[in-house]
């Protein structure tokens, strides 16, 4: 079966060329396309043959994150995403087994969004969008977002959180890097925390939620969303544990919800892959890299094949048996 890495991003091409000759897209400079970081300015032909020497055979891809351009002005921001979009569908034509595709969406303006994600599926033929953690500080158990998850689950459309700028940690200290180490994992609890809290995840049950970086704590942490659920406590129902309760609206346990979310294996770390599928079930497990980022997961097909904490079925269901099944391609 073919090796499949959900998360990959792409420069676009048409980006890099106006940059070049003009220094200026859509009025986008050079900072956005990440160019002259990571490899981020890899030729199309050069990322083919970068992913046969890695042992990849697919890349599902997204546009960069400083494409998402949520803080622009609606009318750049769709002209953007709809280029960006449309590149990736081109790559996907040109190597229909090298490469799927979702795409990037005008998240402050969810009509906007939805209207491009319809798009992007029913036109463009793509798997799915990729989302920032939180939309200007907004957070998705916002009741704004409900049309856009429901239209995402209605499309059956795979939505990748991911993070976009800064992380809710570079308020507090946006040295060593933080706002990327422990940002970034962060923001990815939050998601989880928002959308089972706020009830997104019984509204729409077959939503297809991918987070990046393993979920971040999502895994770790949730046993916390658990009690203070009061999830924890034997008897019918829940009982927060404060008064007040803060609106709890989710129907099940937090940790109930772990199953219904999708990782990807960016974890660096062999135990902490371990005990994410635990967790989770390895079946919400996929191979996904970071590629072309200087965060890349390095050498990943023979990182995850080396893993001893991993049995053997398990690696085949993260490289190629998961991904298929999330995009679609087997039962
Ligand atoms: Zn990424």
């Amino acid at each position: 079966m073919p090796v499949i890495d959900t998360h990959a991003h792409v420069t676009p091409e048409r980006y890099k060329q106006a940059i070049r000759t003009r220094g200026e897209w859509y009025g986008l400079d050079e900072h956005p396309g990440e160019l002259g970081f990571g490899k981020f300015d890899i030729s199309l032909p050069d990322r083919l043959a970068e992913m046969d020497a890695l042992g990849v055979d697919m890349q599902l891809v997204t546009p960069t994150v400083g494409f998402y351009q949520y803080a622009n002005e609606l009318s750049k921001t769709r002209l953007i995403n709809r280029e960006c979009n449309n590149e990736i569908a081109e790559m996907v034509e040109q190597h229909p087994t090298r490469f799927a595709g979702m795409g990037i969406v005008p998240m402050q303006d969810p009509p906007s969004a939805i209207a491009e994600m319809e798009r992007v599926m029913l036109e463009l033929g793509m798997k799915g969008v990729v989302i920032s953690d939180h939309v200007a500080g907004r957070t998705y158990d916002d009741p704004d977002f409900l049309p856009f998850f429901a239209a995402a689950e209605e499309l059956g459309a795979i939505v990748f959180f991911h993070q976009s700028q800064d992380t809710i940690i570079a308020k507090r200290n946006s040295r060593y890097k933080l706002p990327n180490a422990v940002g970034n994992l962060t923001e990815r609890a939050l998601v989880y925390a928002t959308l089972v809290f706020g009830g997104v995840l019984d509204r729409f049950p077959d939503l297809k939620p991918l987070l990046a970086h393993g979920g971040g704590y999502t895994a770790y942490g949730v046993a916390r969303m658990d009690k203070v659920a009061g999830a924890l406590e034997a008897g019918e129902g829940m009982t927060p544990v404060f008064k007040g309760n803060d609106g709890f609206s989710q129907q099940l346990a937090p940790s109930e919800y772990l199953s219904r979310f999708y990782y990807d294996c960016c974890t660096y770390s062999g135990s902490v892959l371990r005990f994410l599928i635990d967790a989770v079930g390895i079946e919400r497990v996929v191979l996904g890299t970071d590629y072309p980022a200087p965060m890349v997961l390095a050498d990943c097909v023979n990182w995850v094949r080396g893993l001893p904490e991993l049995e053997h079925d398990e690696k085949e269901a993260i490289l190629s048996e998961n991904p298929a099944r999330l995009l679609g391609f087997s039962g």
